[in-house]
Protein backbone atom coordinates (compact mmCIF):
# COMPACT_ATOMS: atom_id res chain seq x y z
CA UNK A 1 0.00 0.00 0.00
CA UNK A 2 2.96 2.41 0.78
CA UNK A 3 4.48 1.49 -2.05
CA UNK A 4 1.81 2.14 -4.50
CA UNK A 5 1.28 5.26 -2.47
CA UNK A 6 4.70 6.58 -2.99
CA UNK A 7 4.37 5.89 -6.56
CA UNK A 8 0.99 7.89 -6.95
CA UNK A 9 3.11 10.67 -5.24
CA UNK A 10 5.70 10.46 -7.84
CA UNK A 11 3.32 10.42 -10.30
CA UNK A 12 1.75 13.22 -9.31
CA UNK A 13 5.24 14.99 -8.84
CA UNK A 14 6.14 14.58 -12.59
CA UNK A 15 2.17 16.07 -13.60
CA UNK A 16 2.45 18.84 -11.41
CA UNK A 17 5.52 19.81 -10.51
CA UNK A 18 5.95 21.95 -7.34
CA UNK A 19 6.78 25.52 -8.55
CA UNK A 20 8.56 28.80 -6.99
CA UNK A 21 5.90 31.00 -4.83
CA UNK A 22 7.52 33.77 -6.40
CA UNK A 23 8.29 33.54 -10.03
CA UNK A 24 6.23 30.43 -10.48
CA UNK A 25 9.43 27.99 -12.26
CA UNK A 26 9.43 24.29 -11.27
CA UNK A 27 12.15 23.89 -8.74
CA UNK A 28 14.72 21.83 -9.16
CA UNK A 29 15.79 20.48 -7.21
CA UNK A 30 12.49 19.38 -6.12
CA UNK A 31 13.08 19.73 -2.31
CA UNK A 32 13.34 23.51 -2.78
CA UNK A 33 10.69 25.43 -1.73
CA UNK A 34 11.45 28.70 -3.75
CA UNK A 35 14.39 29.48 -5.90
CA UNK A 36 17.70 31.23 -3.69
CA UNK A 37 17.01 34.48 -6.05
CA UNK A 38 13.20 34.88 -5.43
CA UNK A 39 13.38 34.67 -1.68
CA UNK A 40 14.91 38.25 -1.70
CA UNK A 41 12.17 39.24 -3.37
CA UNK A 42 9.89 38.73 -0.71
CA UNK A 43 8.91 42.46 1.55
CA UNK A 44 9.92 41.12 4.78
CA UNK A 45 8.22 43.77 6.99
CA UNK A 46 11.60 44.58 9.23
CA UNK A 47 11.62 48.33 10.10
CA UNK A 48 9.05 49.59 12.94
CA UNK A 49 5.87 47.92 12.85
CA UNK A 50 2.24 48.81 14.90
CA UNK A 51 2.32 47.23 18.31
CA UNK A 52 -1.55 45.44 17.64
CA UNK A 53 -1.43 45.00 13.55
CA UNK A 54 2.15 45.00 12.91
CA UNK A 55 1.45 46.91 10.16
CA UNK A 56 4.84 48.71 8.78
CA UNK A 57 4.74 52.41 10.18
CA UNK A 58 6.64 55.15 9.16
CA UNK A 59 8.07 56.76 12.35
CA UNK A 60 10.10 54.59 15.30
CA UNK A 61 7.69 56.15 18.01
CA UNK A 62 4.61 55.34 16.14
CA UNK A 63 2.98 52.98 18.38
CA UNK A 64 -0.13 52.16 16.43
CA UNK A 65 -0.46 52.61 12.60
CA UNK A 66 -2.97 55.55 11.33
CA UNK A 67 -6.04 52.88 11.41
CA UNK A 68 -5.38 51.38 15.03
CA UNK A 69 -4.84 54.73 16.41
CA UNK A 70 -8.09 55.90 15.46
CA UNK A 71 -10.52 52.60 16.61
CA UNK A 72 -10.48 49.82 18.78
CA UNK A 73 -10.72 46.83 17.38
CA UNK A 74 -11.60 43.19 19.20
CA UNK A 75 -8.77 41.50 17.72
CA UNK A 76 -6.02 42.08 20.09
CA UNK A 77 -3.09 41.42 18.05
CA UNK A 78 -1.74 40.52 14.79
CA UNK A 79 1.40 39.50 12.69
CA UNK A 80 2.02 39.52 8.94
CA UNK A 81 4.92 38.14 7.20
CA UNK A 82 5.17 40.36 4.23
CA UNK A 83 3.94 43.79 3.26
CA UNK A 84 0.89 43.59 -0.01
CA UNK A 85 3.01 44.42 -2.93
CA UNK A 86 3.09 43.12 -6.63
CA UNK A 87 5.07 40.15 -5.64
CA UNK A 88 3.24 38.79 -2.87
CA UNK A 89 -0.26 40.24 -4.64
CA UNK A 90 1.16 37.70 -7.77
CA UNK A 91 2.30 34.93 -5.27
CA UNK A 92 -1.24 34.70 -3.16
CA UNK A 93 -3.20 34.70 -6.10
CA UNK A 94 -1.71 32.07 -8.17
CA UNK A 95 -1.88 29.85 -4.24
CA UNK A 96 -5.48 30.48 -4.36
CA UNK A 97 -6.86 30.92 -7.95
CA UNK A 98 -4.79 29.04 -9.45
CA UNK A 99 -4.04 25.81 -7.77
CA UNK A 100 -0.46 26.05 -6.40
CA UNK A 101 -1.51 24.66 -2.84
CA UNK A 102 2.10 23.35 -2.68
CA UNK A 103 2.80 27.16 -1.91
CA UNK A 104 1.56 26.56 1.42
CA UNK A 105 4.90 24.26 2.37
CA UNK A 106 6.81 27.65 1.82
CA UNK A 107 4.65 30.45 3.37
CA UNK A 108 4.16 28.04 6.51
CA UNK A 109 8.36 27.36 7.09
CA UNK A 110 8.37 31.53 6.70
CA UNK A 111 5.78 32.37 9.07
CA UNK A 112 6.61 30.18 11.86
CA UNK A 113 10.18 31.36 11.78
CA UNK A 114 9.24 35.14 11.38
CA UNK A 115 6.85 34.95 14.04
CA UNK A 116 7.93 32.96 16.08
CA UNK A 117 8.55 34.95 19.04
CA UNK A 118 4.81 36.32 18.32
CA UNK A 119 3.87 32.52 18.54
CA UNK A 120 5.69 31.93 22.02
CA UNK A 121 4.38 34.97 23.12
CA UNK A 122 1.06 34.76 23.09
CA UNK A 123 1.03 31.04 23.02
CA UNK A 124 -2.66 30.10 21.06
CA UNK A 125 -4.43 27.19 21.86
CA UNK A 126 -5.59 26.77 18.48
CA UNK A 127 -5.58 28.32 14.67
CA UNK A 128 -8.54 28.73 13.07
CA UNK A 129 -8.45 29.39 9.47
CA UNK A 130 -10.87 32.11 7.88
CA UNK A 131 -13.48 29.87 6.30
CA UNK A 132 -15.00 29.75 2.40
CA UNK A 133 -18.62 29.86 2.03
CA UNK A 134 -19.51 25.98 1.04
CA UNK A 135 -19.69 27.14 -2.15
CA UNK A 136 -16.58 28.92 -2.98
CA UNK A 137 -14.96 25.69 -1.15
CA UNK A 138 -16.55 23.81 -3.64
CA UNK A 139 -16.12 25.85 -6.83
CA UNK A 140 -12.13 26.24 -5.97
CA UNK A 141 -11.75 22.98 -4.15
CA UNK A 142 -9.96 23.84 -1.07
CA UNK A 143 -9.69 26.86 1.68
CA UNK A 144 -6.33 28.37 1.07
CA UNK A 145 -6.40 29.80 5.06
CA UNK A 146 -6.90 26.12 6.00
CA UNK A 147 -3.76 24.56 3.88
CA UNK A 148 -2.17 26.84 5.74
CA UNK A 149 -3.22 26.57 8.83
CA UNK A 150 -2.59 22.46 8.45
CA UNK A 151 0.95 23.35 7.40
CA UNK A 152 1.31 25.40 10.55
CA UNK A 153 0.28 23.02 12.82
CA UNK A 154 2.58 20.90 11.54
CA UNK A 155 5.55 22.64 12.30
CA UNK A 156 4.38 24.28 15.57
CA UNK A 157 2.10 21.21 16.72
CA UNK A 158 -0.81 23.88 17.72
CA UNK A 159 -3.73 22.21 16.52
CA UNK A 160 -5.71 23.49 14.03
CA UNK A 161 -9.27 23.76 14.39
CA UNK A 162 -11.83 24.78 11.81
CA UNK A 163 -14.44 26.41 14.43
CA UNK A 164 -15.88 28.77 12.32
CA UNK A 165 -18.06 28.56 9.00
CA UNK A 166 -19.17 30.88 6.62
CA UNK A 167 -22.59 31.44 6.33
CA UNK A 168 -22.65 34.41 4.29
CA UNK A 169 -21.68 34.04 0.48
CA UNK A 170 -20.17 37.64 0.66
CA UNK A 171 -18.74 39.24 -2.22
CA UNK A 172 -14.46 39.23 -2.41
CA UNK A 173 -13.43 42.04 -0.46
CA UNK A 174 -10.77 43.48 -2.70
CA UNK A 175 -13.98 44.82 -5.18
CA UNK A 176 -15.16 46.73 -2.04
CA UNK A 177 -14.02 49.95 -0.13
CA UNK A 178 -13.78 50.18 3.64
CA UNK A 179 -17.48 50.89 4.59
CA UNK A 180 -18.70 48.57 2.20
CA UNK A 181 -15.99 45.58 3.51
CA UNK A 182 -17.13 45.99 6.91
CA UNK A 183 -21.08 45.38 5.72
CA UNK A 184 -20.68 43.06 3.46
CA UNK A 185 -18.77 40.42 6.06
CA UNK A 186 -21.25 41.50 9.07
CA UNK A 187 -23.07 38.41 10.26
CA UNK A 188 -21.06 36.57 7.25
CA UNK A 189 -19.59 34.44 10.17
CA UNK A 190 -20.91 31.60 12.71
CA UNK A 191 -19.34 28.93 15.27
CA UNK A 192 -19.39 25.46 13.89
CA UNK A 193 -21.24 23.68 16.25
CA UNK A 194 -20.00 20.44 15.84
CA UNK A 195 -16.68 21.74 16.40
CA UNK A 196 -17.24 23.31 19.37
CA UNK A 197 -19.04 20.42 20.99
CA UNK A 198 -15.55 18.30 20.35
CA UNK A 199 -13.51 21.25 22.42
CA UNK A 200 -12.52 19.93 26.07
CA UNK A 201 -13.03 23.62 27.06
CA UNK A 202 -13.72 26.84 26.19
CA UNK A 203 -10.01 28.06 24.65
CA UNK A 204 -8.36 31.03 26.04
CA UNK A 205 -6.70 32.56 22.92
CA UNK A 206 -7.02 31.34 19.44
CA UNK A 207 -4.99 32.98 16.25
CA UNK A 208 -6.88 33.40 13.26
CA UNK A 209 -5.05 32.17 10.10
CA UNK A 210 -5.62 34.27 6.69
CA UNK A 211 -3.67 35.07 4.13
CA UNK A 212 -4.20 38.70 3.70
CA UNK A 213 -4.86 41.70 5.97
CA UNK A 214 -6.09 44.70 4.15
CA UNK A 215 -9.00 46.81 6.43
CA UNK A 216 -9.13 44.08 9.30
CA UNK A 217 -13.06 44.05 8.76
CA UNK A 218 -12.56 39.77 7.58
CA UNK A 219 -10.44 39.40 11.06
CA UNK A 220 -12.83 41.21 13.31
CA UNK A 221 -16.02 39.46 11.97
CA UNK A 222 -14.45 36.32 12.99
CA UNK A 223 -13.65 37.93 16.07
CA UNK A 224 -16.91 38.95 17.39
CA UNK A 225 -18.16 35.05 17.08
CA UNK A 226 -15.38 33.94 18.52
CA UNK A 227 -15.53 36.90 21.81
CA UNK A 228 -19.02 36.14 21.94
CA UNK A 229 -18.63 32.60 22.87
CA UNK A 230 -16.07 33.27 25.39
CA UNK A 231 -12.87 33.28 24.06
CA UNK A 232 -10.77 35.50 25.77
CA UNK A 233 -8.14 36.40 23.60
CA UNK A 234 -7.97 36.33 19.38
CA UNK A 235 -5.55 37.37 17.80
CA UNK A 236 -4.36 37.03 13.28
CA UNK A 237 -1.45 35.69 11.85
CA UNK A 238 -1.64 36.30 7.92
CA UNK A 239 0.79 36.20 5.00
CA UNK A 240 0.69 40.05 3.46
CA UNK A 241 -0.56 43.29 5.14
CA UNK A 242 -1.04 46.41 3.49
CA UNK A 243 0.75 49.91 4.98
CA UNK A 244 -0.11 51.51 7.90
CA UNK A 245 0.63 54.95 7.03
ZN1 LIG B 1 11.66 31.57 -8.29
ZN1 LIG C 1 -2.17 48.80 13.31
Amino acid sequence: MDQIKSILTGFAACLYPPRCPVCGEILYPADQRICPECVKKLPVITGPRCVRCSKPVEKEEAEYCYDCARRSFLCERGFALWRYDRVTAESIAAFKFRGRKEYAAFYAQEAVRLAGGFLRRYRPDYLVPVPLHRRRLAARGYNQAALLAERIERLTGIPEIPLLVRIRNTRPQKELNDKGRCQNVDAAFALSQAEWRRLPGIPKTVLLIDDIYTTGSTVEACAAVLKTAGIEHVMFLTLCIGRGF
